[in-house]
């Protein structure tokens, strides 16, 4: 079969490769739709997982089975199915204690162009399908379906690790296409006063419809005085990280109340340490938490997001900016990502 691959660190190309054998608790997909991801443009050419060769790259999709283990029982050939970019293996233990996203040591979970061929392939293998395949509802548009593959759980995750409640004041620090998810979960979960931070104009358009109040420009000064100003010196109850560097975990602490959560989902790709600045931190009394993790994976969170684009409480085709018809379209697909134009969001390519 065909694939995109991960020729080396900074080199990708079409590479033909075996198609991926079914186990038995397995299923064997081919791709409707596929998205790159951010996360792909660190793994080619910020090497961000180390060194990988001919590895088929992607982690976004959603596809049709076309095979299926004997020990699976709820999926058949010709179901099509969202795909989850997480796959965790259920009956780990890490997964028993609440962290599937770890299953088999820490950030295992995530599975494809990581320890495995990714979805930009002809066909592409999902370990444990019943466990971590979900059916794609009739009613939702299989580019839109896509977002919900990595984008949605994981600007959802941010906002669930910040543990946003009912009224409270929010900024979201990143409004890319993982940001502006979080800005949409942040308003559904009941936020009150939403701080949005970005630069580019369309970003700052949609962060606005998905329900952001207020938009704070980075380039245009400190994120933290334009916080402390708008919020009379006081700060925010909880900030979600989908965007910036190491600085940006000082930036948060600094803009934080007392009591307050940080959740972060953002990738920090350099430096050994994060600094935590000690006065804000209430030299380490401010009850001012901090948790970041990697999205959870899994069918029952997938048929639950999916569950939101169905009764149009969340629409995700506000993302798609750019969309390609055909499989040759990954490569223009996945530079478009690493260039990042500025009117872009998520590109999305549909076979
Ligand atoms: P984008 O690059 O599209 O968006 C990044 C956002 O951060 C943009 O809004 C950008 O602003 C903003 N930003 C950049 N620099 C700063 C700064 N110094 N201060 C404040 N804001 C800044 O990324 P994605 O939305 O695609 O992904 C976000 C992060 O999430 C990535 O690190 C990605 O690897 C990670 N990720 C994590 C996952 C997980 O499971 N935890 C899964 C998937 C992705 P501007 O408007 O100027 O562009
Ligand atoms: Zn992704």
């Amino acid at each position: 079969m065909k694939g995109y691959a991960m020729l080396g660190i900074g080199k990708t190309g079409w590479i033909e490769k075996e198609a991926p054998k079914c186990g038995p608790m397995d299923a064997i997909v081919k791709p409707i739709a596929v998205s790159p991801c951010t996360s792909d443009v660190h793994t080619v050419w910020e090497g961000a997982l180390g060194e990988r060769s001919n590895m088929i790259l992607g982690h976004e999709a959603v596809g049709e089975v076309v095979e299926v283990g004997a020990l699976v029982r709820d999926f058949r050939p010709g179901d099509r199915v969202i795909v989850p970019a997480i796959t965790p293996d259920w009956n780990s233990l890490e997964a028993q204690a609440g962290y599937s996203m770890h299953s088999g040591g820490m950030l295992a979970g995530w599975k494809f162009s990581n320890f495995k061929d990714g979805v930009f392939g002809e066909y592409f293998h999902v370990n444990d399908a019943d466990g971590n395949l979900a059916i794609l509802p009739d009613d939702i548009d299989p580019a839109a379906a896509v977002m919900l593959s990595d984008m949605v759980p994981t600007g959802v995750h941010g906002v669930e690790l910040a543990d946003v409640q009912f009224g409270d004041s929010v900024c979201v620090v990143g409004i890319g296409p993982v940001g502006l998810m979080s800005v949409a979960a942040a308003a559904l979960r009941g936020a009150s006063h939403l701080y949005a931070v970005g630069s580019r104009p369309n970003c700052a358009k949609i962060a606005r419809e998905y329900g952001a109040t207020d938009i704070i420009n980075y380039r245009e000064g400190d994120i933290v005085e334009q916080i402390l100003d708008k919020t009379h010196g006081k700060g925010v109850d909880r900030v979600v990280i989908a965007g910036g560097d190491n600085d940006t975990f000082a930036q948060a602490i600094r803009m934080l109340k007392p009591g307050g959560r940080i959740g972060n989902v953002n990738y920090l790709g350099s430096g050994d340490t994060v600094s935590i600045p000690r006065v804000e931190w209430g030299c380490g009394m401010g009850h001012k938490s901090i948790a970041g993790g990697l999205m959870p994976g899994g069918r029952l969170r997938m048929e639950k997001l999916a569950s939101l684009l169905s009764t149009g409480r969340l629409d995700t085709s506000k993302l798609l900016t750019h969309r390609f018809q055909g499989f040759e379209h990954i490569e223009e697909a996945l530079m478009l990502m690493k260039d990042k134009p500025r009117d872009l969001i998520k590109p999305v390519v549909v076979m």
